[in-house]
C-alpha cells in the first residue's frame, strides 16, 4: 500500500480500479487469464467467486486466491443452474460477471468433426450465452459483463475456423446483448486478446516442440515482439468491471501487442 503523505491520498486508489463492495464471478478462474483476473478483482476490493471443472484445481486456486470456488462445467446447463443458486445463497446478487471459460481446439478445414464442433462451440459460445442467461436474474442493475473473446474473431489463422467462429459469435452476441440490457444499466463488453502465455496451448494436443515452434512463429508477427501475460488482460478486464468504465458498453477491446494490425512490413 503506497500513501502519498503530503496529500494523504492512497495511490492504490488511483492506480487500481476500485471494486470495493462488489461481488464478482469468474468462470474458468482456476487458470491463466481467469486466475490473474480473479486475483486482480480481489486486490481491487471485490468479493470473488471462481468456477471451473476440476475440483482439485478449483480448490487449490480458490485457497491461493482467497476466493470462493465452485465446480461447474459451462457446457452443462444444469451445472450452471446449480452454480447460480449457490452463488446467490452464499454471496447474494452479482455485480461483475467475467465470462472467461474457454478452450482452443485447432483443426484444419476438412478434418472438422461434429464432436469437435459441438465441444468447441458448446463451451466457448453456448456455454458463454447460457452463463449470462442464467446469471441475469441475480445480476444487480448496473452490473458489468465482460466476455473473453479473441483477435482470432478477425483473423484467418489456419486451423482455427471453429475456434475463431466461436469468438466471432461471442462478439456479435455482445453487441446485441448490450442494447437489450442497457435499460437495466447492465454493460456488456468483449475483450479480444492476442496470444497470451497461459496453459491453453498445452491443452490442444500439440507436443512441446510444436508449441514452441508455433510460439516463435507467432511472436515474430507481433509488433511488440512478445506474448501477453495473463496480468495484461486482467488489468483491462478490471477496468471494464469498474465504475470507471460506466459509459462503455457494446464495445470490443483488442489487447494483442498490435498483432491485429497485420503490418505488411516489419
Ligand atoms: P486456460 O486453459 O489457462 O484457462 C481456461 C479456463 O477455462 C480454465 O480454468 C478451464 O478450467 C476453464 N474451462 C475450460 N472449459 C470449461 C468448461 N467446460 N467449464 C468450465 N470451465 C472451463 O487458458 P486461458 O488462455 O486463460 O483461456 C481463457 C480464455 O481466454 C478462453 O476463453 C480463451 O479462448 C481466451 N483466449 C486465450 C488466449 C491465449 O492466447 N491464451 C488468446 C485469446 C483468447
Amino acid at each position: 500500500m503506497y500513501w502519498n503523505k503530503r496529500s494523504n491520498i492512497n495511490l492504490n486508489d488511483i492506480f487500481m480500479n476500485d471494486l470495493k463492495g462488489k461481488i464478482a464471478v469468474v468462470t474458468g478462474g482456476n487458470s491463466g487469464i481467469g486466475y490473474a483476473t480473479a486475483k486482480r478483482f480481489k486486490e481491487s476490493g471485490a468479493t470473488v467467486a471462481i468456477s471451473g471443472r476440476s475440483k482439485e484445481r478449483v480448490e487449490k486456486a480458490s485457497q491461493e486466491l482467497g476466493t470462493k470456488g465452485y465446480i461447474a462445467d459451462v457446457s452443462d446447463l444444469g451445472a450452471i443452474d446449480r452454480l447460480v443458486s449457490t452463488v446467490e445463497n452464499e454471496l447474494g446478487k452479482v455485480d461483475i460477471l467475467f465470462v472467461n471459460a474457454g478452450i482452443f481446439k485447432p483443426a484444419p478445414v476438412g478434418q472438422i468433426t461434429e464432436e469437435l464442433f459441438d465441444h468447441q462451440m458448446g463451451i466457448n459460445f453456448k456455454g458463454a450465452v447460457f452463463t449470462i442467461e442464467k446469471f441475469l436474474p441475480i445480476l444487480n442493475d448496473g452490473a458489468s459483463i465482460i466476455n473473453l473473446s479473441s483477435v482470432n474473431a478477425y483473423t484467418g489463422m489456419p486451423n482455427t475456423a471453429v475456434y475463431a467462429a466461436s469468438k466471432a459469435a461471442m462478439n456479435s452476441y455482445t453487441r446485441t446483448a448490450s442494447t437489450e440490457l442497457a435499460p437495466r444499466k447492465i454493460r456488456v463488453n468483449s475483450v479480444n486478446p492476442g496470444p497470451v502465455n497461459t496453459p491453453l496451448f498445452g491443452k490442444t494436443g500439440m507436443d512441446e516442440e510444436q508449441i514452441s515452434g508455433f510460439a516463435e512463429a507467432f511472436q515474430n508477427r507481433i509488433p511488440l515482439k512478445r506474448f501477453g501475460t495473463p496480468e495484461d488482460i486482467a488489468k483491462l478486464v478490471t477496468f471494464l468491471a469498474s465504475d470507471d468504465a460506466s459509459f462503455i458498453t457494446g464495445a470490443e477491446y483488442n489487447i494483442d501487442g498490435g498483432v491485429i494490425i497485420n503490418p505488411l512490413l516489419s
